[in-house]
């Protein structure tokens, strides 16, 4: 059965939650995949929601930046950044296929 912890182009099972939540989007180099020693990235849709998560996170930054009135709004602002990374991380550990990366100077 294919799941998305299974490499683009030998078919094996290489990857795993932790590894695919580090491996990286489409314009970054991936992680090599342990049977073929190819590079893999996660596709689309983490894309896709890393960008809605991020653009979320930037404006409740903006929000906190400026309509808040505490002394915690820096710590809030850096929480909210930290909370999208993990978010991103959490959704390229488990949801979304990995894909072959759209860069080509990682083909060698
Ligand atoms: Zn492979």
């Amino acid at each position: 059965m294919k799941s998305i912890y299974t490499c683009p182009y030998c078919g094996a099972k290489s990857f795993n939650p932790l590894k695919k939540a580090f491996t990286g989007g489409l314009h970054t180099k991936g992680k090599v995949c342990m049977e073929c020693g190819q590079h893999c990235v996660n596709g689309k849709a983490s894309m896709i929601f890393s960008a809605v998560v991020y653009v979320a996170a930037l404006v409740l930054v903006m929000l906190i930046y400026f309509k808040g009135n505490s002394t915690w709004d820096y710590a809030y602002m850096a929480g909210t950044i930290v909370a999208a990374y993990v978010l991103c991380r959490i959704f390229d550990a488990f949801f979304g296929p990995l894909e072959k990366p759209i860069r080509n100077d990682v083909l060698s």
